[in-house]
């Protein structure tokens, strides 16, 4: 055994004698999730690679899947899933990126739920360009006065907290200008709007901020670290979204394999036989790289490796849900209804039906499959670079809409 393999054998111990006290102490199946959540936060097992009094241990992050397995195993409750784009995102950067304060007050209710926040930062004219965006805020004292409109804001309707990213330096080239706050999404001059997705669900928003003043102790890093900020929030979303390790045979693939097993005879063909099994290889490949690729992250925030699995995933998930639908044959084309709601959470999929219209965004949100090719190009395999015209003249010179 290696010096590195022993000591996380002994941390590996440390943190099974942890979630045995934890359960026992709070068992989940009779604790109201806040205070499991609390409780696991407080233990350190929130999010083992964070470090100590901030949800974490200061452990390597693969002890997590540890933590995971066995609390969910006891029926506990999901962070990821009550605070989908805090937990995967938001609470990740606030540990890189944020003061001692700003780690203390916001991590836990994070955790724990009671706090749900919005990431804002796609606009009309900037998404896959993010680093073109032009909601803008200005130094006014120890404030800044941010005005702008964001888009595709995720769960924006309930949050109380946004993680939000203006330009406040036109003068410099795009990426340089940028700078990261904590904005509170319950201030009088934040406005948010439903935006209806193909599933009948508002789980976006448009966001319009007009004069909304953010004092300097909410921003995230210094003026300017806007762009370094986000990099920790999008890898983060990409691992959050597509390096997920289910079970073998389970996740979406599960989905296929039960409306299969439960077709009539008469309706399977040896065509639609060898589909069903050429989705299934890819979706253990996909288990299994993600495997490898979590091997591969030490300690800390994931590479540029994260983008394999969220462009993989999108396109596998697209894949599996067409093929259900093809396979309930009429019955695929029934929907119940399309009337508007605005879901507290995101991703719901209650029906295959339902599942297979929201999959179509899979190869969008957290960046579209292109750019994950891009990104896997140009930072994992070393090809030669996108073109970029704009990359050295300043934000304020470049031509657009
Ligand atoms: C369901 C959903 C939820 C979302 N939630 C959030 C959220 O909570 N917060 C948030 O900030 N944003 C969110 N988004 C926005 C998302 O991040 C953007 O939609 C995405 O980054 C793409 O940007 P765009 O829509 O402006 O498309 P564009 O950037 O305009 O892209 C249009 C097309 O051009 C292609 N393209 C663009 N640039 C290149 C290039 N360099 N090389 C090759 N092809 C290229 C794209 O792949 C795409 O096919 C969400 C989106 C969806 C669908």
């Amino acid at each position: 055994m290696t010096v590195t393999e022993s000591v996380f054998a002994t941390d590996e111990q440390r943190v099974d004698d942890l979630v045995n006290e934890l359960l026992n102490s709070y068992p989940p199946k009779t604790t109201d999730p806040v205070t499991f959540l609390g409780a696991q936060f407080d233990a350190g097992l929130g999010w083992v690679h964070f470090p100590v009094g901030h949800g974490g241990l200061g452990l390597n992050p693969k002890l997590q899947k540890l933590v995971n397995e066995r609390v969910f195993a006891e029926g506990a409750p999901h962070s990821g899933a009550r605070n989908p784009i805090g937990h995967g995102m938001c609470g990740p950067t606030v540990a890189v990126w944020g003061t001692e304060e700003q780690k203390q007050r916001y991590l836990r209710p994070l955790f724990t739920g009671e706090e749900i926040w919005c990431q804002l930062f796609s606009e009309p004219g900037a998404g896959s360009d993010f680093a073109g965006l032009s909601a803008k805020g200005v130094k006014d004292g120890d404030e800044w006065i941010c005005n702008g409109q964001k888009v595709w804001t995720t769960l924006a309707h309930v949050s109380r907290w946004g993680l939000l990213v203006v330009r406040t330096d036109p003068e410099a080239v795009k990426h340089a200008g940028l700078t990261a706050f904590v904005v509170d999404m319950h201030a009088p001059t934040v406005q948010v709007l439903p935006l209806r997705q193909m599933t009948g669900e508002a789980e976006f928003n448009e966001v319009f901020f007009t004069d909304t003043r953010i004092p300097d102790s909410e921003m995230l890093g210094k003026p300017g670290d806007g762009w370094r900020v986000s990099l920790t929030t999008l890898m983060n979303e990409r691992v959050s979204i597509g390096g997920s390790i289910p079970a073998k045979g389970s996740g979406t693939i599960r989905d296929l394999i039960k409306v299969w097993t439960e077709l009539p005879e008469d309706r399977k063909s040896p065509t639609t036989r060898d589909q069903v099994l050429k989705l299934w290889s890819r979706a253990e490949i996909l288990r299994l790289t993600n495997i490898r690729a979590n091997q591969n992250r030490k300690m800390g925030d994931p590479g540029p490796e994260g983008s394999i699995g969220k462009g993989a995933s999108a396109e596998l998930n697209k894949d599996i849900y067409n093929l259900i639908v093809d396979l309930m044959g009429a019955e695929g084309m029934l929907y119940g209804s399309y009337e508007m709601t605005r879901p507290s959470f995101a991703m719901g999929f209650e029906t295959m039906q339902k599942a297979f219209l929201r999959m179509r965004a899979n190869s969008i949100e957290g960046g579209t499959t292109e750019v994950m090719k891009n990104i896997l190009g140009e930072r994992v395999l070393g090809l030669p670079g996108d073109v970029r015209v704009d990359r050295d003249r300043p934000w304020s010179e470049v031509p657009r809409n």
